[in-house]
């Protein structure tokens, strides 16, 4: 073989050779460049979020992408193997089959579990032809469970919000109707007609003000401005806020911030958390209570927490009570002029500045809320 290459070489006249010698060398820069697109191609399909799968035409897996393996938490090979084999899923094997039988583009939305958590994907099958031999399926996998998620708070939002709003709106336009119908005629119950609508009307302004406030802090509309604030401070005047109403039922407000105590925080957004949890212990704390104020370092972080000796909170409710509109006995918390949204923006306000929220029911009664905010 060699010598006969040879031969044939020496045969060769100069300008045939050199003729041989660029095609091969245009091969070799055509095999490079093929090389390179491969590369480039593999690194992007590696690289992409959406899991890639190739399956040729009898359905068996030829190659899959990382973020395939990641989305489906998948051990182990799965080349050689059909997708009914590798996810168990009927709706995704029927999808592939009949993209490559049918050689048409298909989506579908699929819910899978995977490892016991429900997942949405949008399924999307493409054909595909080499030179009319080589047949096969791509499938790309979105995954959307996030947008369901936020699908489902938003619908259930607007589902509480427009439940909240018409209880207080049908009360209103029952008491208009009664004084309409002759009621106003009869000033000893007129006024107590007036009076309820005010009371309801007050009731519908603080929801929607809680509603209102909320948005703007769940849709990162919100902007806190820390700035170091004396906890002391803040906590007299919280004192001074609540003064009547502590008097009312003759609650003792247990103050244990005596000194300075410097926080870098917003201040409006402390007050406001404070102002809530004061107000939620006294609705639940009944005559003669106890509502004490403390905090203690916790590393780079203050712990302030409010006691109370009041009604405590089931154990079942506790993971529950930061939750919006989560109330856990509603007829009584509405009563008491409640929304069920304080403990939802208390936790958003902390969260903002880096801190958390807690919980807890005290072994000798009562509750105890805490949450954490950065040292100045
Ligand atoms: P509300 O406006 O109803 O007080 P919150 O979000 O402030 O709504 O609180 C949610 C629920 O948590 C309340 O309805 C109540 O059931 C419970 N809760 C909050 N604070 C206390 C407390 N100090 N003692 C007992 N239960 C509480």
């Amino acid at each position: 073989m060699k010598s006969f290459l040879s031969s044939f070489l020496s045969r060769l006249k100069n300008n045939q050779f050199k003729e041989i010698q660029q095609v091969a060398e245009n091969l070799k820069k055509e095999i490079s460049h093929l090389s390179n697109e491969k590369n480039h191609l593999m690194a992007i399909i590696n690289a992409v979020v959406e899991g890639v799968v190739i399956t040729n035409e009898k359905g068996e897996i030829v190659f899959i992408n990382p973020s395939f393996h990641s989305l489906f938490s998948l051990k182990g090979n799965y080349v050689g193997k059909t997708m009914l084999e590798c996810l168990r899923n009927k709706a995704i094997h029927d999808l592939v089959e009949r993209t490559i039988q049918k050689e048409i583009s298909s989506e579908k939305e699929i819910k899978i579990s995977v490892n016991l958590e429900e997942k949405y994907f949008i399924v999307h099958t493409v054909p595909f032809i080499n030179n009319g031999r080589d047949r096969g399926c791509v499938t790309v996998f979105y995954d959307i469970t996030r947008v369901r998620a936020l699908e489902e708070t938003r619908k259930e939002f607007v589902a509480n919000v427009s439940h909240e709003l018409k209880t207080p709106l049908t009360n209103i336009k029952g008491y208009a109707e009664t004084l309409r119908g002759g009621a106003l005629n009869d000033s000893s119950v007129a006024l107590q007609f007036v009076r309820k609508i005010e009371k309801n009307a007050l009731e519908l302004q603080s929801l929607v003000e809680d509603i209102i406030q909320l948005s703007r802090i769940e849709s990162g509309n919100f902007e806190i401005a820390p700035r170091v604030v004396d906890l002391s401070e803040v906590v007299k005047s919280i004192h001074d806020d609540f003064f009547d109403r502590l008097k009312t039922k003759n609650i003792t407000f247990q103050n244990f911030i005596k000194a300075q105590y410097l926080l870098r925080v917003d201040q409006k957004a402390l007050k406001q958390v404070l102002s809530n949890l004061v107000d939620n212990a006294i609705k639940y704390t009944p005559q003669e209570g106890i509502i004490s104020i403390s905090a203690e370092k916790e590393n780079k972080y203050c712990r302030v927490s409010v006691t109370d000796t009041g009604s405590g909170i089931p154990e079942k409710d506790i993971p529950r009570v930061f939750e919006r509109f989560y109330q856990v006995d509603k007829p009584n918390a509405k009563k008491l002029g409640g929304s069920g949204l304080g403990l939802a923006i208390v936790k958003h306000l902390i969260q903002t500045h880096g801190g958390e929220v807690g919980v807890k029911n005290n072994p000798s009664g009562g509750t105890q809320f805490s949450f954490t905010l950065p040292i100045a």
